[in-house]
């Protein structure tokens, strides 16, 4: 037995993470590339301020104030309200999801997705002990129902896990699969749409919050890292059944949101208006991009997030490489022969548009 004795499935496993360096250009792990005003910055240095007062004492446990404010900003987004106590929230969707699976998964139990998808996923099933199973996707990386449905009878997966947009390719999920999807489910296992990147769908698609009505086993999650401009605030959540909220309750560490953590969110909150500004701009730099990759001879998948999934290329990482020698860093990520781009400001998209040409004229 070799030092330290960790679990034998774990051992010589890289921890899960992009590269992090100081580059001029990050378009590597889909923040938003705006940071907050001067006001929203001053409004979250006097919220932490009040929180530091009472900071010898443990925070509000049910974070009944953020539940309120995050119920009603998703209820800007759902033709039903959604309610405070249909709201759960940890460090980041990425906790949230690591608890549903500690509640809902487990052992003898399965979680299921469709690959390529977000490559955290797989990691949630093996630190839960859940038996992790990957589907496939079409060619354009859509779902196929009919193919989802078999593989559901089939597995009979307590969780689903389905990103709308999907990462790393940015394909949008039709909203009427989310309905038959949870149908062949039934009430033995839930689907968890994840829309880290929902804000950036294209407009007049409904959200999946449209559906949580209609289906007790259907779970939303959103996330604060991506178009609310917060990466670095550490905030995911969930909307769903008040049911599957007390399911989590039980696995959950207690006072887990720490209280300088729910004042800046609540912070966030009240500017949500200013931190989501960008979307727009974000969504347009976002067609652009795809219009001149494809332009260039790149194919590029359809993609409602801010990030596109372009190729294909016979040495990816030499173009990474390149691209990252230019002062661009991009992540080498999905199928092989695929890049994905985060969209930045237009200034640093024309740094990646020059980086990109001059390394593919380079290599020719
Ligand atoms: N879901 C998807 C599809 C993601 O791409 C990410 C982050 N890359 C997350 C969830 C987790 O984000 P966070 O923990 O920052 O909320």
């Amino acid at each position: 037995m070799t030092f330290p004795p960790i679990r034998p499935e774990l051992a010589g496993i890289a921890p899960y993470g992009a590269p992090q360096l100081d580059v001029p250009v990050q378009l590597n792990v889909n923040e938003n590339p705006y940071g907050p005003s001067a006001a929203a910055i001053a409004d979250i240095a006097t919220s932490v301020a009040e929180a530091a007062v009472t900071l010898n004492r443990y925070p509000d446990r049910e974070f009944t104030e953020l539940r309120t404010g995050l119920a009603a900003y998703l209820s800007r987004d759902t033709s039903t309200p959604v309610l405070p106590e249909q709201i759960w929230a940890a460090n980041g969707s990425n906790e949230v999801m690591l608890q549903l699976l500690q509640a809902f998964g487990g052992p003898g139990r399965t979680a299921l997705s469709f690959a390529p998808t977000y490559s955290m996923y797989p990691e949630y099933a093996r630190d839960t002990h859940t038996t992790w199973v990957a589907g496939t996707r079409e060619q354009d990386f859509s779902l196929d129902l009919d193919t989802a449905r078999a593989l559901i009878e089939e597995v009979r997966p307590s969780v689903v896990l389905l990103p709308s947009p999907n990462n790393p390719t940015g394909t949008a999920l039709d909203p009427a699969v989310i309905d038959a999807l949870c149908e062949v489910i039934g009430e033995s296992g839930i689907l968890v749409v994840d829309e880290a990147y929902g804000e950036f769908r294209r407009q007049g698609v409904p959200s999946a919050l449209d559906a949580l009505p209609r289906n007790r086993n259907l779970v939303v999650t959103r996330t604060m890292s991506k178009a609310f401009a917060g990466a670095g605030l550490r905030l995911g959540y969930l909307a769903a059944d008040p049911a599957i909220c007390d399911a989590i309750r039980v696995v959950r560490l207690p006072y887990h949101l720490s209280a300088t953590t729910q004042a800046v969110a609540l912070a966030a909150l009240r500017h949500a208006d200013e931190l989501l500004g960008n979307v727009a701009s974000l969504r347009e730099e976002r067609d652009a991009t795809v219009t001149w990759l494809r332009d260039q001879g790149f194919t590029v998948a359809d993609t409602d997030a801010n990030y596109a999934l372009f190729g294909m290329f016979e040495d990816r990482h030499a173009v990474w490489q390149g691209l990252l020698d230019r002062g661009v860093l991009i992540r080498e990520t999905g199928p092989d022969g695929w890049l994905r781009v985060s969209i930045g400001t237009p200034a640093e998209m024309r740094s990646f548009r020059h980086a990109l040409l001059d390394v593919v004229k380079t290599s020719a």
